[in-house]
């Protein structure tokens, strides 16, 4: 079996809900049933969304699930000398350009329709041109379906206006860099997805393989997400939590005789079945 090296990269915005919890347990399951290692990486590039004691209390949430990672945890926020050095190459290509546009003024995707391509600004925020046909297409691990970008935005960004390094840049480098072979994760980044892979073409290194899952979502339709005020999962039943992240995984219902996290996972590994926990 060739290598297979899977992480979970949650954001610390907060507590580990249902939505998070479905996301972890789809990437270590996706890993132990390929026999690969899986590490818990923390996206944390973003200090003013993030919530003090969330590293804690999500890294002790997955441990009572059972989720254990190989390894320490990394942390983005320790690779930034690696992102600046992959932002000054883009930059050097000449397919980067400074927006001083306001978000009351960009179009459709976020993007900059201004004429600040042409001007040589000096302070905002760094955006890189993405013209129609410049997203690779890749065949989704899940759904083995190959997979094109509904839309192209014509340039996303990839340094914000604080300074802070956009997510599409630090996680196509850090899971290139960091040698990441499968990425398991929500069918909301699937359109991050596109851009990641086009950052990785342009800077010449190699990109995992993508696979997308099922989302799920609340009653007014929205992603379970923080966002929109998911509670965090209850500490009392783990074995109820990764039972129900199952049935949300589309995979089939454990016996009852898993009575515990272990058994229960050994269960879940053995029969895990990526196509059907597919977006
Ligand atoms: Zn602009």
């Amino acid at each position: 079996m060739s290598r297979y090296l899977g992480r979970f990269a949650p954001s610390p915005t907060g507590d580990l809900h249902q939505g998070s919890l479905v996301a972890a347990l789809a990437s270590f399951l996706d890993a132990r049933h390929h026999g690969g290692s899986w590490t818990l990486r923390f996206d944390d590039i973003d200090p003013p969304r993030q919530e003090a004691g969330s590293i804690e209390s999500i890294t002790e949430a997955l441990l009572r699930h059972g989720l254990i990672a190989d390894g320490p945890a990394q942390f983005q926020s320790n690779h930034s000398t690696r992102h600046i050095e992959a932002l000054d190459r883009l930059c050097d290509h000449g397919v980067t350009f400074v927006c001083r546009c306001t978000r009351a003024t960009l179009g459709a995707n976020g993007a900059c329709i201004d004429d600040c391509d042409d001007q040589s600004h000096s302070e905002g925020s760094i955006r890189l041109q993405s013209p129609e046909g410049a997203f690779p297409d890749f065949v989704d691990i899940c759904s083995q379906q190959r997979t094109s970008p509904a839309t192209y935005p014509a340039n996303f960004v990839i340094r914000r206006r604080d300074g802070l390094l956009a997510y599409q840049l630090a996680t196509a480098v850090d899971d290139a860099l960091d040698g990441f072979t499968h990425v398991v994760r929500g069918g909301d980044l699937q359109a991050s997805t596109h851009r990641q892979l086009y950052i990785q073409q342009l800077l010449s290194l190699e990109s995992p393989q993508y696979g997308h899952i099922r989302i799920i979502k609340d009653h007014h339709g929205n992603k379970l997400s923080k966002q929109t005020g998911a509670e965090p999962i209850s500490a009392t039943d783990p074995i109820a939590n990764i039972r129900s992240a199952l049935a949300q995984l589309n995979q089939q219902t454990p016996p009852s005789s898993c009575q515990s996290i272990s058994t229960l996972l050994t269960w879940a590994i053995a029969n895990w079945d990526r196509v059907s926990a597919k977006l």
